[in-house]
């Protein structure tokens, strides 16, 4: 069994009980991870909480320095870290490699980066001098959709600004952060400044997010488990970042380019088998062009071939677990049930084995469906018509609890960017416009709360102090 990383060294776990890793293409046993207990997470803050004196009042470029170093192994390592993710998580092989291993790989550099360019202490206000100081000590409870990016999402910012981590990844897919953990190690950051203690939500989650020793706690997961971390984190009123869940609408006016406008959609529900939480999954367009928008979207997404993460010509692994899996087939009976029109993909197992789901495409969704409200995390798009004008399209997409991405479409540049203006979410593309791992990402309503990603990303673990002189 694997260690726990404490204090720069790896060490048992005082429960001395692990949790199985399987391989969801294969539903094999791969490798056990430590189910820590709450005394591991008393350790590890510990160790946090001693070593923040020091890393706090290190010269921002020379944590800048250490964090390139990481930065440079991760891509130096892109393989065997691409494989790892493909193994415990099921992402094909090609996206495991550019978005779950190279993008975080370039989100870590832009951290070293901003560690040295950031403006930390300069600023005044008339007779006021304002410095920005580390939060202290962070927890990270991570998930397992992109089990790398959403660590690096917290821990790059967090050690860049000067705070130490405790770190808890998923249980589901915890095979990239032991991968971390080893980098960190060889690249010489001080004992202490990063712990990890993997094992269970309601154990090392909630005594994390309860921790008198933690002063920030970063979660990214489901909105159910975030309001549980806020609700515990409120005892000792420390600073919190949720980045929960999502239901984002591709809203499409008339006089767009339709069919860009359904192949890209079709590709961001379908990236990572769906289980991403900015997916597009309800794709909102005129009644006038909706037979022709689902023809498309049924070609599009047949053409997902679903296989194996290592074969070349796999589009869509499978989810992630056997609970994941069953969740999406309920969803889609659920969604039959609700009178919604299956118009391809389904419920029947694809292959022999494995957890995967078919690309699922649904017309005729109306807004208030389950299918429609809740975020089902799979391979699964909704289709929904609009018959009057921009107003009943965006008060469609502004109709969930949610609010983290989103996309408008319309022949004219200005008119698109005037109804994304009307939208109650954190990020849009405006006619396909790329995801920009610089610019700030993080949800409206129950998305969540802050921001991650470039400076925003990196403000979150900063507090305000002003001098009056
Ligand atoms: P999850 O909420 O089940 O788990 C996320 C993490 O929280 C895991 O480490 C888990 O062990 C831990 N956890 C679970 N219960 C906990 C509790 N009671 N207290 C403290 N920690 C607890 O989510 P998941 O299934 O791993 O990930 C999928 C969810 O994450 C989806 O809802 C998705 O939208 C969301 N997500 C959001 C973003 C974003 O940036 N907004 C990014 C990725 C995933």
């Amino acid at each position: 069994m694997r260690h726990l990383y404490l204090n720069g060294a790896w060490q048992a776990s005082a429960s001395g009980e692990s949790i199985d890793v399987i391989n969801p293409a294969t539903e094999e046993l791969i490798d056990r991870v430590p189910a820590g207990s709450p005394a591991d997470v008393d350790a590890a803050v510990a160790a946090a909480r001693a070593a923040l004196p020091a890393w706090s009042g290190t010269a921002p470029a020379e944590r800048g320095k250490i964090l390139a170093a990481a930065a440079e192994l991760l891509r130096e390592r892109a393989d065997q870290i691409a494989r790892i993710i493909a193994t415990d998580m099921g992402a094909p092989y090609g996206l495991a490699m550019k978005v779950q291993t190279l993008m975080p790989a370039g989100v870590l550099a832009s951290y070293a980066s901003l560690a040295e360019s950031y403006d930390f202490d300069t600023e005044r206000i008339g007779n006021s001098w304002i410095l920005r100081e580390p939060v202290g000590v962070v927890g990270a409870i991570t998930p397992w959709n992109y089990p790398l990016h959403q660590i690096v999402c917290k821990v790059g910012p967090a050690l860049a600004a000067g705070c130490t981590v405790v770190l808890k990844p998923s249980e589901v897919a915890p095979l990239a952060a032991f991968a971390l953990a080893g980098i960190f190690d060889e690249v010489g950051l001080p004992p202490g400044v990063f712990n990890m203690v993997s094992g269970r939500g309601p154990v090392i989650g909630e005594a994390i997010a309860a921790h008198p020793g933690v002063d920030m706690v970063s979660f990214t997961g489901s909105t159910q488990a975030g309001r549980r971390v806020a609700a515990l984190a409120a005892t000792t009123v420390k600073r919190v970042a949720l980045e929960l869940g999502g239901k984002s609408a591709s809203l499409i006016l008339p006089d767009a380019d339709l069919a860009a406008a359904v192949k890209v959609t079709v590709a961001n529900a379908f990236i990572n088998s769906g289980q991403t939480c900015s997916a597009w999954t309800r794709m909102i367009v005129h009644r006038d062009q909706y037979d022709e928008a689902v023809d498309l979207a049924v070609q599009a997404a047949r053409k997902y071939t679903v296989g194996d993460p290592f074969d070349e010509g796999t589009k869509l692994g499978p989810l992630v677990s056997a609970t994941q899996r069953d969740r999406v087939i309920r969803y889609i009976n659920r969604g039959q049930e609700e009178g919604a029109r299956l118009v391809t993909g389904g419920t029947d197992h694809p292959l022999d084995r494995g957890f995967y789901v078919e690309p699922t495409v649904f017309a005729g969704v109306a807004p208030g469906m389950v299918i429609e409200q809740e975020e089902i995390f799979g391979p699964v798009l909704s289709v929904i018509p609009y018959s009057r004008g921009e107003d009943e399209a965006v008060s469609i997409a502004n109709g969930t609890p949610y609010g983290l991405a989103g996309a408008v479409w319309a022949g004219d540049e200005s008119r698109a960017v005037s109804v994304a203006r009307r939208l109650s979410t954190g990020q849009v593309a405006i006619n396909g416009g790329r995801f920009n791992p610089l610019a700030p990402f993080g949800g409206y309503k129950q998305s969540g709360i802050g921001r991650e990603l470039g400076e925003f990303g990196l403000e979150e673990y900063l507090e305000v102090k002003s001098l009056q002189l």
